[in-house]
């Protein structure tokens, strides 16, 4: 069965594969169609590209994939664009910004840090990051000097507070975020809906400006997901949001399989009117 995983993070975001690693990993589990779904930026996707070209890969497809931090209403929401063209003036302006935010959010972070008298420097964070700077490079610098034992102790003891006391002046809302994608002839999907706050309101905000998908995560599934497909017209889509191996994370751990993806390509195409920038 040809399968895509369409929820992948290389080390370009906070994965720990490199996008070669991830191409022949992807390659020797079967998988037919991948997509690297870095967070705001497409470095990972660009290079997987690149490999795949150069190595005449026949045996699997990559599918131009990014999955980009926004909000609707206040809540925070992840969406995963696909099939968009990654050359997009408008759609790399936008990532600048996003990448901005990042920098920023990573600085007040330091400060506060700083405060609460743990001595770390901007060098112990960027030093953890090879594309987009995220919480967790934060996290790796603070395990590093010893601060706390692990990632999930930095959020705990540390960055769950920090964030929450971030004001973000570069917020991009989901629903311009949704318009830029279709400009660059792709559609988006709503990234694991079960983290998603307000999610009623959000769905429906979001599926009137064009949201295409909803990704479904099998065994997270949210109350009545088929119902609410049907009645905001989405179509499924699935990834494994894959990181990095363990014994519950895997590539592949959740997939299309070929009709499914099929369907959710047909359905983007006719949504842009047929100016779809990917082919199958
Ligand atoms: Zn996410
Ligand atoms: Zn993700």
């Amino acid at each position: 069965m040809n399968i895509a995983d369409l929820h992948i993070h290389s080390f370009f975001s906070d994965g720990d594969l490199s996008p070669a690693d991830i191409v022949e990993e992807s390659i020797s589990k079967n998988i037919s169609y991948i997509s690297i779904t870095d967070h705001d930026n497409l470095t990972g996707y660009k290079k997987a590209n690149s490999i795949i070209k150069k190595s005449k890969y026949n045996q699997i497809k990559l599918i131009p994939g990014i999955e980009l931090s926004s909000s609707i209403n206040d809540s925070s929401v992840h969406l995963l664009a696909y099939f968009f063209d990654p050359e997009n003036k408008d759609l790399n302006s936008v990532l600048k910004i996003l990448q901005l935010r990042r920098t920023e959010f990573a600085k007040f972070a330091l400060e506060k840090l700083n405060e609460e008298d743990v001595n770390i420097s901007w060098g112990d964070i960027v030093k953890n990051s090879k594309g987009s700077i995220g919480r967790l490079h934060i996290a790796y610098a603070l395990i590093n000097l010893g601060y706390v034992r692990n990632t999930n102790d930095a959020f705990e003891t540390y960055l769950h507070k920090i964030k929450s006391l971030y004001k973000n002046p570069y917020e991009i809302s989901a629903n311009e975020l949704i318009e830029v994608i279709r400009k660059a002839g792709g559609v988006c999907s709503l990234a694991h809906p079960h983290t998603v706050s307000n999610f009623d309101k959000s769905i429906s905000g979001l599926s009137e400006n064009g949201l295409v998908g909803l990704e479904i995560i099998e065994d997270k599934k949210i109350k009545d997901c088929e119902e609410i497909m049907s009645k905001f017209g989405l179509t499924k889509t699935a990834g494994s949001d894959f990181h990095r191996n363990g014994k519950k994370s895997y590539l592949g751990k959740n997939f299309l399989n070929e009709e499914e993806l099929l369907n959710f390509y047909n359905i983007s195409r006719n949504k842009l009117n047929g100016e779809i920038s990917w082919n199958m």
